[in-house]
Order: C-alpha cells, then structure tokens, then sequence
C-alpha cells in the first residue's frame, strides 16, 4: 500500500467536457479535487474538442428533456462565473416526415412539458425561413426557442478554468493505469498513472469518454458495451452572397432533421458523402455542397441505446467509484447537469430529482440493447 500518495476528497479521471464540468461542480462545493487528464488538457483526440455543439430541448425523451432545461440555467450560471460566453442562444427548428416516431414523440413531450412551439407545414416553413429553408410537402417542422450553439474547447476550458479558480489541481500527460480500492467500504481509492504517481481519493468519478469500456474492463472486470467510434465533422461554405442569410444572429436556427439522413447541425454537418443532396434541397443552393471546406476527426463513444451511463461502478468499489460514459454523440450540451449528477452521486451515493433508472449500468443485463425505445 502506498502511504505517501497525494490525498484528495475527488478523483476525477478524464479531463473531456463531462469530467471537467464534474471537478467544476465538485470543487465548487468545497472538495478537495484532483482532475487527470491522459494527453495535453484541451487535446483533439477525444470528444470534446472543435467549434460547435448544438443545444435543443427537442427530445424524444423527457429524461433528456429535463437535463437539458437544466443545462442551460448551468451554461448561463458558470458563464457568469467566468465572465465570457461559451453558449449562444438560438431558436431550435426540428424537420422530418409528417409520419415520423421520433418527431410525433418530440411534439408530445414539448406539449407535456409546456415549451412554447409551433408546428409548421411546408409552405409556413418557407415563409418562417424567408426560403433559407425548404422541407418536402409530406414533412413538418417543430419550431421553438429552446436551441442554441456551444463552443466546446471554449466551455472545457471554462470549466478547467473555474474548477481552478475552486482550488481543483488539474494535471494532463497523466494517464490512469490503476484505480484500486483501499481499505473497508467507503476508506476511498488508490489511482496510480502510467508514470508511477499515485493519489488517494475518498471517491473516483471516472469520465473517459471512448476509453472507458478499458479503463473500467481493466480496473473492475466489468464489460460496459461502451464502443469508440470514429466519427467526422464537416464544415460546409455558404455561397459569398448568402452568408449572412445563416448567420445564428440572423435568426438562423439550430436544426435537427430526422428524415433519412438523420441530421443534426449549425454550423457543423456529419457524414459528407450522404448529405450533399440534402444541403442543395433544404438550403436552396445556397450553400456550396460541393465539398466541405474543412474535416476534423472525433469520437464517439456510443452504447446500443445510445442513452447516458451514470452510475455507480459497484462491486468491490461499493460507492467509492461513479462512472459517467456513452454519451453517444449528444451529451455536451447537458455537460452541466452531468456534471452536478455525477458529483451527487460520488458525494452522496444518489442524485437530486433524477431517477437514474434509463443510466443504470445494469440495465444491459437483462437486455443487452439496452432501454427499450418506441420510435
Ligand atoms: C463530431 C461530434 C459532434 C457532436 N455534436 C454534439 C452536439 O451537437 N451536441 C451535443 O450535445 N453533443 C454532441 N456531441 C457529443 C459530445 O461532444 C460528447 O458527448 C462529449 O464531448 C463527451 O465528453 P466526454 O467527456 O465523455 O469524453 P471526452 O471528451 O473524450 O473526454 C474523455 C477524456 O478522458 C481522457 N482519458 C481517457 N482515458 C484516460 C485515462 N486512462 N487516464 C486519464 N485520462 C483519460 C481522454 O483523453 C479524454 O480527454 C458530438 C460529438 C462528436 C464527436
């Protein structure tokens, strides 16, 4: 057993936008916290870096729903922290066929949850977007203000920054090889890096994002079907005279279409090869679908029902070790209110007012696809 390692309240293991808002978060509340970080903080290898997230209360999901409408009270909260801004506000504009599941269900939880919108048909669409924006005669458009645009390596900055400023010790070129537990129930962990450096920790949040199925594999035994995915973000040019027709302060929204392809954006565009045609007909040629002017590469780290894991690791690890993973290529904008529910659980073994039950690890024991969806 290592007796001179360093002794901290929090561990936090991942140094992406989930683990840094979590050291915020736990930092804030007066914890000793030490954030590790494998490469250099800010590095591009991950999830979390690059120039646009988007934000949309549009959910299929309440449980989301809710974590979003928490996140932007967050945003706005360490924004005012920190003294400059990372989120932007915009209207959010869902489209898809009349007879799509997932818009009908979208539609349903904006009435349930009482968010102001409209749903529009074609030719109110092209009136609302003056033409910028163009949806075949058998689809519809949700249109509401709960959206908006995140710069990510910005808003991880900001939370490194202010966990800081909370007296957090941030190291990168640290990765974690070993989180072994000490002692009886609830005496905490040991995690030692890749260099030999070890730090004790009353409790261990572990956000490694596409790392995480081996990190926990290694350290637990436990199988997460958390699998990394390679994925590329493409970033398109609007023709000179439009530009400033797609402009976020021109009233451009962000959008999610949830026609074939499924595509989420502003200003950013995924699969390039399937979405020329797309861009051509939604934006009225005036946007160059050509090529995109620049590709950068991301991960994904997805889970067969593409819905969070928040929980505790249990085991031999008891309450001492939570792990935050699979978010599945839509978790930034609730970064916030991941990060708060991942210091309540490390520090009190449960969260405020969320039902963990849709994030629960063991939910793909009984069912390895995990939750059951309806649409
Ligand atoms: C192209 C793309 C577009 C997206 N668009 C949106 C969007 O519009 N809206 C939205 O809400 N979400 C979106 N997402 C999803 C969102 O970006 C991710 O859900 C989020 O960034 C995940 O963050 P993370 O902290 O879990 O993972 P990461 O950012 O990958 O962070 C994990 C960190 O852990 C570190 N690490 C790993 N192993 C170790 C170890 N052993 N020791 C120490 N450190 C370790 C890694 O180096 C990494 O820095 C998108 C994702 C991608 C890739």
């Amino acid at each position: 057993m290592e007796y001179s390692a360093q002794q901290f309240d929090i561990i936090v293991i991942g140094a992406g936008v989930m683990g840094s808002s979590t050291a915020y978060q736990t930092s804030k509340r007066g914890q000793k916290t030490l954030l590790l970080e494998q490469y250099d903080f800010l590095h591009h290898l991950g999830s979390s870096h690059g120039e646009s997230r988007t934000i949309r209360a549009t959910y299929p999901d309440d449980y989301y729903t809710d974590l979003v409408l928490d996140s932007y009270a967050l945003w706005e909260q360490a924004q005012s922290e920190i003294g400059y801004k990372v989120y932007y506000k915009a209207h959010q504009f869902d489209m898809g066929p009349s007879d799509s599941e997932s818009l009908k269900a979208i539609i349903a939880i904006c009435r349930k949850k009482s968010l102001p919108h409209r749903v529009l048909n074609s030719q109110q669409v092209a009136q609302q977007f003056s033409g910028r924006i163009q949806i075949p005669e058998n689809w519809v458009g949700l249109y509401l203000d709960k959206g908006g645009v995140i710069k990510p390596s910005k808003a991880v900055s900001m939370f490194q920054t202010l966990a800081l400023k909370n007296g957090a010790v941030l190291k990168d070129n640290s990765e974690v090889k070993e989180i072994k537990k000490t002692g009886g129930e609830n005496d905490g962990v040991l995690v030692v890096t890749a260099s030999g450096e070890s730090f004790r920790g009353k409790k261990c949040v572990v956000t490694v994002g596409a790392w995480t199925r081996k990190l926990v594999k290694r350290v637990s035994g436990v199988e997460l079907p958390i699998q990394p995915l390679e994925t590329t973000v493409s970033y398109w040019r609007i023709k000179e005279e439009h530009v400033s027709d797609y402009a976020i302060d021109n009233g451009f929204p962000s959008f999610a279409s949830y026609g074939d392809p499924c595509i989420y954006g502003t200003p950013s565009f995924e699969y390039p090869g399937l979405i020329k045609e797309w861009i051509e007909e939604r934006f009225s040629g005036r946007v160059d679908s050509s090529e995109p002017v620049m590709t950068q590469l991301c991960m994904y780290s997805m889970t067969p029902d593409e819905d969070f894991v928040l929980d505790l690791l249990g085991g031999e690890f008891g309450k001492d070790v939570v792990v935050g993973g699979g978010f599945s290529g839509h978790g930034f904008k609730m970064a916030p209110a991941v990060g708060t529910l991942l210091a309540d659980l490390a520090l009190t073994g449960e969260t405020k007012g969320l039902d963990l039950e849709y994030f629960r690890i063991g939910r793909f024991s009984d069912n390895p696809k995990g939750n059951v969806k309806h649409y």
